[in-house]
């Protein structure tokens, strides 16, 4: 059996030694900082043959090039301020946190920052940094990714010192350029301002364009923050409008707006929100209010089917869940779910499909990597006749060495293109 595999512990075994394990990872830690900082003093690394602690850490102590970079940046200031090595060891900071602090050390506050800091997460700790050393604003209207519009301005709080030893942002992910990521990421600047960063369409582009032109002189050139506030607006009164019937001139009651009795008129919709404050108002039996505020349907107390009223008195907001709820309550849950889950026609039997572990991940690679669809079929060959426990690592190997042959490169060159699987 495999040291790693613990499935044969007790539950109270496994709970007793992993704190125990987890204070020893911390203890070595700072027993690795500690090393790493005195070996950089010392100049041991160009002694031993390296042009760099990052060249001695990547090459020699087999880090990658991110672990070295995190390591190599917490020891210098670790270094600087040595009450950070018993922070680390009480799990009072950690490499990411010392990170995070390391470019706003050097302040005549220092340990007034590190006490201040101990304890805290990376985001509760880029909001101390933010508030104490507020930053000028992030972006500008006009600039382009060219000018570095989309960088941002003080890489410091990623813990990228200038002037060191070690790669750069870009060299630290690696030669290849990641994907733009689709979410967008909110940075503290100052107690009441945020960076946004966020990848757009061209087609949004375009729209801000267009916006642009619309507002003229309204909005100040290279103002980006004041259009996205008066998109904001416009999108958020029309929503309202649209969901609580705000800011709309209400027909009269003599002139109904739908014979649906479902059909809840805007002045009523508009009513029932103010009421309700625009939050869930589902109170558990112990008198908790639920806080939920989003998504909020209407919900008639007494359901229209047994004779509820479409009217202030009957009507509340209420979340997705609750409104769920409450109509298995009112409904009967039988009845809810035989509605939720129509009878859907029998699926056909999927046809088996036999998988040798990992198939997936070594085809993507294989493909990555530009063979041809017969040299992947070569390569996942040889990795199929390993055993079942054989890891990814030790298939792709397999893989790489089948394909490597002067048999097989001939063999992929004759061979017609092919399913690619296995046999
Ligand atoms: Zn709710």
């Amino acid at each position: 059996m495999s040291r790693y595999s613990l499935s044969h512990l007790a539950d109270g075994r496994l709970f007793q030694e992993l704190p125990h394990i987890a204070a020893v990872d911390r203890a070595t830690t700072a027993d690795l900082l500690a090393h790493l900082a005195e070996v950089e003093v010392r100049g041991l690394f160009a002694v031993a043959g390296y042009s760099s602690m990052f060249a001695y850490c990547t090459e020699h102590l087999k880090y990658s090039d991110a672990a070295a970079h995190k390591r190599i940046t917490a020891c210098r200031v670790a270094h600087d301020h040595p009450v950070l090595f018993d922070m680390v060891v009480d799990g009072r900071m950690s490499l990411t946190t010392i990170i995070a602090l390391s470019a706003k050390l050097p302040t005549p506050d220092a340990a007034g920052l590190i006490e201040e800091c101990a304890g805290k997460s990376r985001s509760e700790i880029e909001w101390i940094l933010a508030k104490r050393f507020p930053k000028p604003e992030m972006f500008e209207w006009g600039t382009s990714s060219e000018s570095g519009a989309q960088q941002a301005p003080d890489n410091s709080v990623n813990g990228i010192a200038p002037g060191r030893l070690v790669p750069s942002e870009s060299q630290e992910s690696g030669s290849i350029a990641a994907p733009a990521k689709p979410d967008a990421r909110l940075t503290p600047l100052s107690e009441d301002r945020v960076a946004l960063q966020v990848t757009i369409s061209r087609a949004t582009q375009q729209k801000l364009e267009r916006a642009k032109e619309l507002l003229g002189y309204e909005v100040a050139a290279g103002d980006a923050a004041a259009l996205l506030d008066r998109a904001l607006d416009a999108l958020i009164v029309e929503l309202e409008k649209k969901k609580y019937g705000k800011h709309t001139k209400h027909r009269a009651e003599s002139a109904p707006e739908s014979a649906d009795p479902h059909y809840i008129p805007s002045a009523i919709r508009e009513e029932v929100a103010k009421r309700d404050g625009e939050q869930c108002a589902f109170v558990s039996d112990d008198g908790k209010r639920c806080e939920s505020r989003h998504a909020l349907e209407f919900d008639h107390i007494v359901p229209v089917t047994k004779g509820g009223a479409t009217n202030a008195d009957n009507l509340r907001l209420i979340c997705h869940a609750h409104n769920q709820l409450e109509a298995d309550r009112k409904l009967g849950k039988q009845f809810m779910n035989s509605k939720r889950r129509p009878k859907a026609s029998p699926k056909p039997e999927p046809k088996p499909v036999l998988k040798f572990p990992f198939e997936d991940d070594l085809r993507a690679a294989l493909t990555t990597l530009q063979y041809t669809r017969a040299e992947i079929s070569i390569g996942l060959c040889a990795s199929a006749r390993l055993a079942p426990e054989a890891t990814c690592e030790q298939r792709m190997k397999a893989a790489l060495e089948a394909l490597r042959t002067p048999h097989a490169k001939k063999l992929a060159f004759a061979k017609a293109p092919a399913s690619g699987a296995p046999a």
